[in-house]
């Protein structure tokens, strides 16, 4: 099935054919779709990465090892040499010429410890050895220590014989010197800021964290900790997008909330001018109280309104006086989901990033689902192979994701019946 989950593995371009799919029926619903004025999935997302590489985060900065994760390489990291630069054990053991090894005990002739540096091997003889200690000039294997005996006389007979290599790493098998190893682009996390100290790098040069203002919209947000007065609720978005910001390598401007106001919400944006991006929640619906879009519309430029997505149709991107501006719709899973699927990898390539796009993979359903006009995303678990969902899927129920490892893509247009196979998208592949 080549329809929109095929492409999340691949995408490291915003030229993807989203739209192309092998189910030529069914998949017109996407046609139809943005015949009614909703945008498939693909193609906002084609539209919202365009919108980055068009604004790509000037400037980089070099930063320490400790400060790197999460952030996006500027530079490529290169080798300086061969590593590791000499030959080494792999083993704990005897390092020897296997050819010398004629089935008689073996003279040991030096110890050689990781860090320390050997003579030449005594021919004849073997070397004790450790695990990342230099293979002396000479030996050309070593023989693990459960392969040999210490006679009374110290000498040392092996059970078995050796080959020509047998437990040397090689020198250069992690990388040779000049070569390329983390490309520019590449996300930093542990595994490659490991890499990074590997090759002896103290500090790398990454682009400069975008700053992301939050601001939250609706009359009825207050602030947790405060008394909840009626019709009020807990403003939980503004918590879930500043760590959520934070981890993904942004730097956050906390603009808190703004009641229901055009005026207020315009004087909010303006203000906000500084930031690389405005992310703003709630307020893009199409009530009487939802200003975003109009103040966008009015003041500024909407570049994408409505989504063939469930949940978070109502997603809504503009500039405002030249500031892109994200409008994220206002309940929880929906500011959730958009900000998984559209903002972040938004960001992720705002800053170089060249993956931006979260890595699914097929599961078996282990629920049915109605088909559906638009695209959704439904939080889910996978237990021994079969995704189960949470009973709940309502936009408002933040615990679902709580609940859920991941989220399944229902594709529009696409029943799911028990044991058909469906795109799981792995929470973890979305906060990293
Ligand atoms: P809106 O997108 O403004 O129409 O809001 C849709 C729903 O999300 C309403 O039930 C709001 O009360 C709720 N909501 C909006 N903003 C937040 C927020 N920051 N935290 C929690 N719920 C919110
Ligand atoms: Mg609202």
């Amino acid at each position: 099935m080549a329809s929109w989950p095929s492409n999340w593995t691949t995408a490291t371009a915003p030229a993807i054919s989203f739209r192309t799919s092998s189910r030529p029926s069914r998949v017109k619903a996407v046609g139809d779709a943005s015949f009614r004025g909703l945008l498939p999935l693909g193609e906002a997302l084609e539209r919202l990465l365009a919108l980055a590489d068009s604004g790509l985060v000037k400037g980089t900065e070099c930063v320490p090892l400790a400060a790197a994760d999460g952030r996006v390489l500027a530079e490529a990291l290169h080798a300086v040499s061969d590593l590791p630069p000499w030959p080494n054990s792999a083993m704990d053991g005897y390092a020897l010429a296997h050819a010398d090894w004629v089935g008689e005990p073996m003279e040991v002739s030096q110890r050689i410890f990781a860090g320390h540096s050997p003579t030449p091997l005594k021919p004849g003889t073997c070397a004790r050895i450790f695990t990342g200690a230099p293979v002396p000039e000479g030996a050309d294997c070593v023989q693990m220590q459960e392969n040999a005996q210490v006679d009374d006389d110290g000498r040392v007979h092996f059970t078995r014989p050796a080959t020509a290599g047998l437990n040397i790493r090689p020198r250069g098998q992690e990388c040779t010197a000049g070569e390329r190893v983390l490309e520019a682009g590449t996300r930093l996390g542990p595994i490659e800021l490991g890499l990074a100290a590997t090759l002896g790098a103290a500090h790398v040069t990454v682009t400069r964290k975008p700053r992301v203002a939050v601001l939250s919209t609706g009359d009825e947000l207050v602030a947790p900790g405060e008394p909840l007065g009626p019709g009020q609720i807990y403003n939980s978005n503004r918590t879930l997008l500043c760590s959520w910001l934070a981890r993904t390598g942004c730097e956050v401007v906390d603009a808190g909330i703004i009641v229901d106001d055009l005026a207020l919400t315009r004087d909010a944006l303006a203000r906000l001018h500084e930031v690389d991006l405005i992310l703003t929640t709630g307020g893009v619906s199409v009530g009487e109280a939802d200003y975003l879009g109009q103040a966008l519309r009015e003041g500024g430029q909407l570049s994408l309104w409505k989504l063939a997505i469930k949940p978070g149709k109502p997603l809504t991107v503009g500039q405002y006086q030249g500031t892109v501006v994200i409008g994220l719709p206002g309940n929880p899973a929906s500011t959730l989901v958009t900000f998984a699927l559209l903002a972040r990898p938004y960001l992720l390539r705002l800053m170089g990033c060249t993956r931006v796009l979260p890595r699914g993979h097929r599961v078996a359903a282990g629920f049915k689902w109605p088909e559906g006009s638009r695209r959704e995303f439904l939080r889910a678990r996978v237990h021994e192979g079969r995704a189960e969902l949470y009973p709940n899927q309502s936009s408002g129920v933040l615990r679902s994701a709580a609940w859920a490892d991941g989220l399944i893509e229902v594709p529009e247009g696409q029943a799911v019946a028990e044991g058909n196979t469906v795109n799981f998208i792995p929470m973890s592949e979305l906060l990293a």
